[in-house]
């Protein structure tokens, strides 16, 4: 069962001149819709995961007008289903998250750009860059520039990217070329308003099919045509595309009081560039601010002559552009020279080389900009003291809650069924010494973390079991790697294990199935449990295998530690010389609990008998040794002060948070921990036997409690 999302899909249903309200990847759901867009598709990741499940949800919109939907299996999948506009006169769309996502998809995409398109292609690439991020640092404008894919990063509110997404289609088209939409973490969650137009059905759809394929050797990617195609891109779709942008004006320029200077902003950094001018009394409420901005909502290409009439007539202009390297600054730095403008252009040199550009980052970059190039008629040095003073407060801020605010590590869920597997590792730690394990991407990731620190290495989704290809024969004891079942179909299957295979690799594979592609928002995976009426099922991750000749399986329930144990040390010692695979089996705590939640409320509410496990620690018999504590980090597992006065450690306590996964109690026993972990039977709405039976347990234990 995936997370509905009901409410959201109204939103995609108001039409002509109706205002949506809402959040920043919705919106751009709806301007897909409003664009006669003919299919979608995508591989979930955050931050754009929510458009791919709110379009799942929206299947009678889709069938309605006749879109295509599908759930990709990787982003090189997604890239690829773009192909249906090479030839044929189709608006496309596809999902992502970047530029881990832009990886896997690379090479679609340089055929996709090589070959160009007929219909408009859309990438809304979910750029996970910053303090929010989850991945690699890097910039998916490396690949407009390599691939020539036309980049759009628009203004953050929800006019100017709605806007975006429908000019999106017709530049894509005028130039032959897709193009890519950016949308940074805080864009995707930015919320608004806009006025909706309504929905366009597509002229060719799945209601109105095509007649006939069409056949042009000119748009096939191999030679000679791709040498053609090379020359196309430069000659034709270049100029088309920079009038087209000049034309429909998707640049925006913003006048000032003080132009003997100027800013300009990638579109995703309009937003806190004109903040930081607030807060130095540079912009009024509205935005509307002293220093000129050149908003680029289309990042590449640069248009030449836009530019150059921007900065004649400037002393000087700041370039903020966020991450590195510093494409933007220094394609600006050539252009002004080919424009031959003496125009001085600041950006690196007053905003750092790399990092998230936060409001704090921008507004200490720009206030020293202006306190360094002096605009005309702007008191450059009550700049220098606004920002003087509002660096002291937010100093005073952080002194005062230093001391109160611990750090917070990301780590497992409460209860997950990762964590046990994790555990039984530690325990088998202290047998075999200590093994070298490859890990992968998705929520087991955290193991890295404490308290476990297990995962030597993280190569990308699915790539966990071919990381360890070298690195297993290498090691006087085998080796593990762990891999989720999202990314086992995503890559892992066929860059892991078929190669495992045909090499024969003496290898052990641990394949968490939690049922979901957990860590993006618990989204279904062919081998989820619950499909909806869309989706094939019994698709199995051990028939997979076997298909392969993995002679070497083991599905073992992942609260089960010793016997995880157990098979884990099998695998490290049995004479099996091929990859062996253990599938941990247990489903994701969040989505259980997302599932139970409803039912337990609705048996509550009926009057029903409810029973459900907690966990506790008797703090006379814990010896405050945290051991437990240590093999499961469980949020729920913390400590708290002894109240034995003699007992000058803390002891284990099991917090209000606890689901009653058995975890603790499992943990006690394969690790032969002190017996101080009991279970406690929570029951609600008791029948006239639980009450009996508890007034007959109070009974006793005060009988034996001393007077
Ligand atoms: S989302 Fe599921 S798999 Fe991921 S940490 Fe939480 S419980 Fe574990
Ligand atoms: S039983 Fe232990 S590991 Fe499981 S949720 Fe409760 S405290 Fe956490």
């Amino acid at each position: 069962m995936e997370r509905s999302f009901e409410k959201e899909v109204e939103l995609l249903r108001l039409g002509e001149g109706a205002i949506f309200h809402g959040e920043g990847i919705l919106a751009v759901t709806k301007a897909l819709l409003q664009s006669g867009v003919a299919y979608v598709g995508g591989y979930q990741g955050a931050p754009v995961s929510h458009m791919m499940d709110v379009l799942n949800d929206a299947r009678d919109i889709m069938d309605e007008l006749g879109i295509h939907i599908e759930t990709n299996a990787s982003e090189a999948g997604a890239a690829a289903m773009l192909g249906a506009s090479i030839n044929y006169p189709l608006r496309g769309a596809v999902t992502f998250k970047s530029t881990v996502g832009t990886n896997v998809a690379s090479d679609a995409l340089s055929n996709l750009a090589s070959a160009g398109v007929r219909g408009g292609a859309l990438v809304i690439l979910g750029e996970d860059y910053g303090e929010g991020a989850s991945i690699i640092q890097e910039r998916s404008h490396a690949f407009a520039m390599k691939s020539q894919l036309w980049l759009l990063d628009p203004r953050p509110n929800l006019p100017t990217i709605t806007r975006m997404v429908e000019k999106g289609f017709p530049l894509s088209e005028a130039s032959n070329t897709p193009v890519l939409l950016e949308l940074r973490i805080r864009a995707c969650h930015v919320h608004g308003s806009f006025q909706t137009k309504a929905n366009t059905p597509p002229p060719f759809s799945r209601r109105r099919a095509l007649a006939e394929p069409d056949f042009d050797y000119g748009r096939i990617c191999l030679p000679p045509a791709t040498y053609a195609q090379e020359k196309h891109k430069v000659e034709v779709r270049w100029p088309a595309a920079l009038r087209f942008i000049a034309e429909n004006g998707l640049n925006e320029l913003f006048a000032g009081r003080a132009d003997d200077v100027g800013i300009i902003c990638q579109g995703g950094m309009y937003n806190v560039v004109v903040r930081a001018l607030q807060s130095v009394g540079l912009a009024n409420a509205l935005g509307d601010a002293e220093i000129p901005i050149y908003c680029l909502n289309v990042t590449y290409p640069l248009v030449p002559d836009e530019v150059a009439r921007f900065c004649a007539g400037k002393r000087a202009v700041l370039m903020v552009e966020e991450g590195q390297p510093a494409y933007l600054e220094d394609a600006l730095h050539a252009l002004l020279r080919k424009a031959d403008l003496q125009t001085r252009v600041h950006g690196k040199d007053f905003l750092p080389l790399a990092g998230e550009y936060t409001g704090e980052v921008v507004l200490t970059g720009v206030a020293r900009w202006i306190e360094a190039v002096a605009p005309r008629g702007v008191d450059a040095a009550g700049v220098a003291r606004s920002l003087a003073s509002l660096t002291a407060s937010k100093g005073q801020a952080a002194e005062a809650l230093g001391a109160l605010v611990p750090p917070r590590p990301p780590g497992f869920c409460i209860g997950c069924p990762e964590r046990p597997v994790f555990s039984a590792m530690k325990l088998l730690e202290r047998e075999t010494g200590q093994f070298h394990v490859s890990a992968d991407i998705g929520c087991h990731t955290f193991s890295a973390l404490p308290p476990f620190n297990i995962g030597n290495t993280v190569l990308g989704y699915g790539l966990g079991l071919a990381s360890n290809a070298a690195v297993n024969s290498m090691f006087d004891r085998r080796t593990v790697t762990v891999m989720g079942d999202g990314g086992f179909w995503h890559n892992g299957l066929t860059s892991g294990v078929a190669s495992a295979a045909f090499n024969k690799d003496d290898a052990i594979l641990v394949i968490m199935k939690n049922g979901y592609s957990s860590a993006t928002g618990t989204q279904n995976i062919p081998s989820s449990p619950h499909q909806d009426a869309h989706k094939a099922r019994g698709m199995s991750i051990e028939r997979a295998l076997k298909s392969l000749g993995i002679g070497w399986i083991k599905n073992i329930h992942t609260y089960y530690v010793a016997d995880m144990k157990r098979a884990l040390t099998e695998a490290m010692t049995t004479g099996y010389a091929g990859l062996k695979v253990i599938v941990a089996d247990g489903e994701c705590q969040l989505e259980r609990q997302r599932r139970l939640r409803p039912q337990v409320a609705e048996q509550l509410k009926r009057g029903e008998r409810v029973v459900r496990s907690r966990f506790g620690v008797d703090e006379d018999v814990c010896t405050g040794d945290h051991s437990c504590v240590r093999l499961s980090g469980c949020p729920s597992l913390t400590v708290k002060p002894s109240a034995d006065p003699l007992k000058v450690d803390p002891v284990a306590y099991v917090n209000n948070g606890c689901v009653g996964c058995g975890l603790c109690g499992e943990v006690a026993h394969a690790a032969v921990l002190c017996p101080s972990f009991f279970r406690a039977e929570i029951v609600q709405n008791p029948r006239g036997w639980d009450r009996f039976l508890h007034k007959l347990r109070s009974t006793l234990i005060g009988w034996l409690q001393p007077a």
